[in-house]
């Protein structure tokens, strides 16, 4: 990241969300701002995603003509969502008297492999864009798009675009990576939920992939699952303001002294328990196999103690696959003769994550103790080297975020 590529001049790669590209009036603020970047004397490649809503609109479209649309073809149909956005891009900053030029994934030398909907960035050769930025030109690259090796198109999974930026980022060699969004950046808690959350000067890969993968999804994670793979520096900030925003990098010593860096929560979330299963070898391989056979994504899971040669299993899920997986697991249940099945929603999920925890004792006990000292009762409990997790009742999810924010300090200034 530390390659200059001309004396005095550093090359910055932006990436605007969807809704930051939403209507014409903030496209044309859109290049406002990356004019103002190349002014003060940067090289800059902006990527775009498509504008908010089209995508889902495009997917909708597809549906009204077909049920089963081949992946190749919603390949074909997504990539377009973009490509109108980088053309209006350029196009607001070329009427703005600048020299800007649209790329697509292709364009832009972006190869994946073949996986339709879903594919992965197998290398980027930016050739044209390195030409292009040379010449003068902001260039505008398709975000959430690349080809095979055949010339197909192929897209990147929803939220793409972050992992184009990223991606791009690497492959030019950018000084600087931001991503603006409609966040100020990475929080210590859902401002919603608990208002004195702070705003996060800086994170790290594995503190932001935790906090995603438990509710606080600010990025598609595959984006930062790459940006941690080829130490990919960037910021996420807002396009709405001028507010520097979270800087997510790989960590470094003095990131351990912040035990939690954040809490995040989620709702809508359901809970499973197969009672008096027998404990031998084979029924646990049975339950999961069938859930995930119907495709059903689980979370924790909990296997008691056996006593009497039985044992309890339970997990837990998003309430809406829950009757999937009551359907599933019913024979199932006969089948390997376990006593009952109970479900439970009204369920949701608290954790708290800090790459501290790794050297610092007692952070489960604090969790514990503040909830305790709430009255709030705690469900289930699973950890990980850098987060603790507890499933407590829905209606005081909040309720509980508040109290672990507070418990850790997190609200006041460090
Ligand atoms: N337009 C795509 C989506 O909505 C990609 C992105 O926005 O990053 O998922
Ligand atoms: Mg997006």
């Amino acid at each position: 990241m530390a390659r200059f590529p001309r004396k005095n001049v550093s090359l910055i790669v932006q990436k605007y969300g969807g809704t930051s590209v939403g209507n014409p009036e903030r496209i044309l603020n859109v290049a406002r701002r990356v004019i103002a970047t190349q002014e003060a004397g940067n090289q800059v490649v902006v990527v775009v995603s498509a504008m908010s809503g089209v995508t889902d609109g495009l997917i909708k479209l597809a549906r009204e003509v077909s049920s089963n649309p081949t992946e190749r073809e919603m390949d074909v149909l997504l990539a377009t969502g973009e490509q109108t956005t980088i053309a209006l891009t350029a196009m607001a900053i070329n009427a703005l008297g600048k020299k800007a030029v649209s790329l697509t994934g292709a364009q832009a030398g972006i190869l994946t492999d073949g996986v339709h909907t879903k594919a992965k960035i197998a290398n980027i050769t930016p050739r044209q864009v390195h030409q292009f930025l040379d010449d003068g030109h902001i260039v505008i690259v398709a975000g959430f798009q690349g080809q095979t090796s055949e010339g197909r198109i192929t897209t990147l999974g929803r939220g793409g675009s972050d992992l184009t930026a990223i991606a791009i980022a690497s492959a030019v060699k950018a000084n600087v990576c931001q991503i603006f969004t409609d966040v100020e950046g990475v929080f210590t808690c859902d401002p919603r939920v608990v208002p004195g959350a702070r705003k996060l000067e800086e994170i790290s890969y594995d503190e932001m992939l935790e906090m995603a993968s438990s509710g606080s999804k600010v990025m598609q994670s595959r984006s930062v699952e790459f940006a941690k793979k080829f130490a990919v520096v960037f910021e996420v900030r807002s396009s709405f303001n001028n507010n520097p925003g979270t800087i997510v990098k790989p960590e470094t010593r003095s990131m351990e002294n912040v035990v939690i860096r954040g809490v995040s929560i989620e709702r809508n979330q359901a809970k499973v328990t197969i009672v008096n299963v027998p404990d031998k070898p084979g029924t646990a391989a049975r339950i999961f196999t069938a859930i995930a056979d119907a495709g059903l994504v689980i979370d924790m899971i909990v296997q008691n103690v056996s006593v009497s040669g039985t044992t309890d299993i339970s997990f837990t899920l998003n309430k809406d696959e829950l009757p999937g997986a009551k359907t599933v697991l019913e024979p199932i249940v006969t089948e390997i003769s376990a006593k009952d099945l109970i479900a439970q929603d009204g369920i949701a999920k608290l954790s708290v994550v800090g790459i501290g925890m790794r050297s610092h004792s007692g952070v489960a006990a604090q969790l514990f103790e503040a909830l305790s000292a709430a009255g709030i009762n705690i469900q289930m409990i699973s950890t990980s080297e850098i987060k603790i997790a507890v499933i407590v009742e829905e209606a005081r999810i909040a309720e509980a975020a508040n109290v672990a924010h507070e418990a850790f300090g997190l609200g006041k200034a460090k």
